[in-house]
């Protein structure tokens, strides 16, 4: 008998279910991709995940070769694709996990219906994507909690299963045949400082993260210039990493360091539950908060000022050219940058989950959408209204100003502390500074969205 394990967002062999359900069942395998030409139609194709995508799915080809296997590649509407090798392959089974965008949640049932018309049974597993599997545990009275803190102190008594080894062998059929896989070097457009892709890269990350970093993350995941959070992110996002991995190896690591790291963790599945409840909240605000957001042509050169990182408060700036050149952006410049888009700015939290999205390797539908729609106050934080001061994060975070120093090349002469506030220079000084003037006043920001929500 022969199955076709169809990966998506979980490019790795190491604790892979719906592998080992194939490989356990039947005698052949086929290990499928498709590059689905449906997130291609929906702008998501973009060039720093695709080159991300290209690492893994070479890599994932090589981690099968060495077992006996290969990847297969295919390309088009991803329902038609699985169905036509599951045919050329004669296969009885088809393997994917569950996952829980709109989009994923269609496509598996299109794919469900065509396969079984066909006569081929799809099994869908879960905790694949999540530690937890969205709807595992609930509130009372609902399908999926909307604060944190209570899912966290229910997801912690989750008991996870074990982790599964990588297999050993994986027999690949002969006559299916594959498209080429992608090239890195062939994705234009790229950011300059991207991570490499791919599950050894993963592995080797995460390994050099639990033994020399994590105990120091509760102390300083939030110093901007410290650098000192894990980068998993993108392999959490590709699933080069298992999430049910991960929270094993990080307990065992133990300490505070490694608690926290587990918390944030647990913020993945979080956003990943109000997703698979609420998918409209994709694009629809979470909680209406009846805003007037002021329209992109309004506020068309501040949000060009804000994607270029020229808005005038350097440690803004400085993230937003983080995110430019290494498709990524620390947590805290996240939660800055969106602050003073949609509350500062006073533009729709869309408008910026857009360009986060263009840019992030770990660009995510549940965790960039649901992250955006907190910090705008339109999602799950229990303190909406609450606006982040620019200069006091940038004094509280990148107390010394490397950060800024480092992005903002403008300001590396600019001692001390005065780096976060150019404005208060001498004026002779400020003068010869090739850097912009603040593009709004953060009082009439603060006022202007008091008035937006009615405080
Ligand atoms: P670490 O601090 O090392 O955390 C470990 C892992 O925990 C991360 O890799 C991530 O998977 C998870 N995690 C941490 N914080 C969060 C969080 N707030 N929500 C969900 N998961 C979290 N994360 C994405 O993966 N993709 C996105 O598109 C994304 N967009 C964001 C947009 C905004 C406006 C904000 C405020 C946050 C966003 N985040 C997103 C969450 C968070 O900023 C990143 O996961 C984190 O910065 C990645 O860096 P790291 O791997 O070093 O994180």
């Amino acid at each position: 008998s022969i199955s076709v394990v169809l990966f998506t967002s979980d490019l790795r062999l190491h604790d892979h279910p719906p592998l080992r359900a194939a490989l356990d069942g039947t005698e052949w395998t086929v290990p499928l991709f498709v590059r689905d030409r449906a997130v291609d139609a929906a702008g998501f194709a973009v060039p720093n995940r695709l080159a991300f995508l290209a690492d893994c799915l070479r890599d994932l080809d090589t981690g099968l070769r060495e077992r006996g296997g290969r990847l297969v590649l295919r390309e088009g509407d991803l329902v038609d694709q699985v169905g036509k090798v599951a045919a050329e392959a004669d296969a009885d089974e088809v393997h994917m996990a569950s996952d829980v965008s709109a989009h994923a949640r269609r496509r598996e049932e299109g794919l469900r219906r065509a396969l079984e018309a066909e006569g081929v049974r799809l099994h869908v597993h879960d905790t694949v994507t999540t530690a937890v599997a969205p709807g595992a545990v609930t509130p009372a009275g609902s399908d999926h909690f909307a604060v944190f803190t209570p899912y966290f102190r229910r997801w912690s008594k989750e008991r996870l299963r074990d982790p599964l080894r990588a297999p050993r062998t994986v027999r690949v059929p002969e006559g299916v045949g594959s498209d080429p896989l992608p090239v890195r070097g062939e994705v234009r457009g790229l950011s300059e400082g991207l991570a490499e892709g791919g599950e050894e890269a993963g592995r080797t990350r995460l390994t050099a993260w639990l033994r020399h970093r994590v105990s120091a993350y509760e102390d300083r995941h939030d110093d901007l210039a410290g650098d000192a959070t894990s980068r998993l992110s993108p392999h959490l996002h590709f699933g080069t990493l298992s999430p049910v991995e991960l929270v094993h190896r990080a307990r065992r690591a133990g300490g505070p360091g490694a608690d926290a790291f587990v918390r944030q963790l647990a913020w993945r599945d979080f956003h990943r539950q109000v997703l698979a409840s609420r998918p409209d909240a994709a694009t629809a605000d979470y909680r209406a908060r009846h805003d007037h957001w002021r329209s992109e042509r309004e506020a068309g050169e501040d949000i060009a000022a804000w994607k270029e990182g020229r808005t005038g408060y350097p440690v803004v700036d400085a993230a937003m050219r983080q995110l430019r050149h290494e498709g990524w952006m620390h947590n805290r410049g996240r939660l800055l940058t969106a602050s003073f888009l949609a509350k500062t700015l006073y533009v729709d939290w869309r408008v910026g989950a857009r360009h986060f999205l263009d840019l992030l390797v770990d660009g995510d539908i549940a965790n960039n959408q649901l992250n955006w729609q907190w910090v705008a106050g339109t999602g799950t934080d229990t303190r909406p209204n609450r606006v982040l001061n620019p200069v006091a994060q940038a004094r509280r975070y990148d107390p010394d100003g490397g950060y800024v120093r480092r992005w903002v090349p403008e300001l590396a002469e600019v001692a001390g502390r005065a780096v976060h506030e150019p404005w208060r220079l001498p004026d002779d000084e400020r003068a010869g500074l090739d850097y912009p003037d603040r593009i709004v006043d953060l009082a009439e920001g603060l006022t202007r969205f008091k008035r937006a929500r009615g405080r």
